[in-house]
Parts: structure tokens; sequence; C-alpha cells
């Protein structure tokens, strides 16, 4: 399918981008869980890095996708970016413990483009490492996360998140579902909040 342009989104990336632009800033502190062939790294590294403040952790359990990533963010970051930027090779279902109380945390599901389509997220790790994002975000962060329905690992993927975070408490969490409802099969965003703690005004 062909799509014209649209006046703020085309797609669920768009959508997310819009979302990460509205909350991220300078010396903010960031996972890309899956950071694939580099291109929401390189854009979460443009919000986040300045040539002193902020950081940008990224995982992917594929040895192609961290050397694509890697490349990609040296050949366009300035030096003293490119430095706040660290490569972690493994699944993510573990974090960098630097990382702990991070600002946002990006997956991006389903197999590498233009590599093995073999290697693809699935429900089990893919719930393991939702649990601890839910943990390892600081209060008042956030989680954003493009589910693929379009091949049969993704869909049940994509359904056994959605059935756990509809459990997630209101209170402590809000979660947003984009469907893009006029198209066949089209990826999903979802976005995560995680509430503030009261303050002691506010009891
Ligand atoms: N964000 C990427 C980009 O901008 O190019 C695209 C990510 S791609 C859709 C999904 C990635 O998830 C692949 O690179 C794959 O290797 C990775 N992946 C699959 N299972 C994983 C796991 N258990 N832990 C970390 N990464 C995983």
């Amino acid at each position: 399918m062909t799509f014209k342009e649209f006046p703020i989104y085309r797609s669920h990336l768009d959508l997310a981008r819009a979302y990460w632009e509205k909350f991220l800033s300078k010396g903010s502190k960031v996972i890309d869980a899956t950071c694939g062939n580099g291109k929401d790294s390189l854009y979460l590294a443009g919000l986040t890095l300045s040539e002193d403040s902020g950081h940008l952790f990224c995982i992917d359990i594929q040895k192609q996708a961290i050397e694509n990533s890697k490349k990609l963010l040296k050949d366009n970051l300035l030096k003293s970016q490119f430095e706040r930027v660290s490569f972690h090779h493994h699944s993510f279902e573990i974090f960098p413990s630097e990382s702990f109380e991070c600002d946002l945390i990006v997956y991006n599901l389903g197999y590498l483009p233009g590599g093995d389509k073999s290697i693809v997220t699935n429900r089990t790790t893919s719930l393991k490492s939702l649990e601890l994002s839910l943990k390892w975000v600081k209060d008042g962060g956030m989680i954003s996360l493009s589910c693929y329905t379009g091949h049969e690992e993704g869909l049940i993927e994509t359904n056994f998140i959605l059935k756990y975070l509809e459990s997630l408490e209101p209170s402590n969490y809000t979660v947003c579902s984009y469907n893009f409802i006029n198209r066949n099969k089209a990826p999903l965003l979802i976005l995560i909040q995680k509430a503030f703690p009261k303050t002691a005004l506010s009891t």
C-alpha cells in the first residue's frame, strides 16, 4: 500500500516519535531495548544527548544489530554525544545497572528489518522485559511499545502483552493503545506512563 502525506503522523512510528519529542529533553536517560538498525536510537539520541548530559542505552540480542546501530550513531552524532551511548549485546530481560530510573524505555518488537526473520521477539521474553521496565523506569517515566500483528508470533505476542497491561493498577500506570482501525493488520503503538508518587501536599 502506498500512503499519501498526512499532517501530523502517517505511521505508529511517527506517532511514537511525536510523544518522545514531547516528553524528552537534553539530559534524559533512555533505553532502546531493541535497537535493531539504530533508526529509533538515532532519533532518541538527537532528543536526549548534549555534549555533557543524557545517556542512551542500546540493547539488542543480535550482534549484527548492535554493529549496525553503532555505525549509524557513530556516523551521525558528534563525538561527545556518541560517548554518551552504550551498546549491550544481550537479551532485553536484563538492563545495564546504570540505566536504573530512566525516563523512557522503547521497544520496537519483531525482527530486524533486512535481517534473519527467525530471530524475533516473543511473548515470554517480551513480557519478562516489560515487567522489568515497569520497575526500572522512574516515577513519571514512560514506556513506548511498537507491536506488529502482521506475523503469527507478533499477533500472539501483542495479544499477550495487551492482556497483561490491562491488569495494571490504573492509579499507578496509564496504558493507552493506538490502533489504526481502518488499516489491515497495522502495527500498533502502546504508551505506558508511570505515576508520580503522591506529594505531601496532595495527600
Ligand atoms: N528499533 C529498530 C530500528 O530502529 O531499526 C528496529 C527493531 S526490530 C523491529 C526488532 C529487534 O529486536 C531486532 O533487531 C531483534 O534482533 C531484536 N530482538 C529480538 N529479540 C530480542 C531480545 N530478546 N532482546 C533484545 N532484542 C531482541
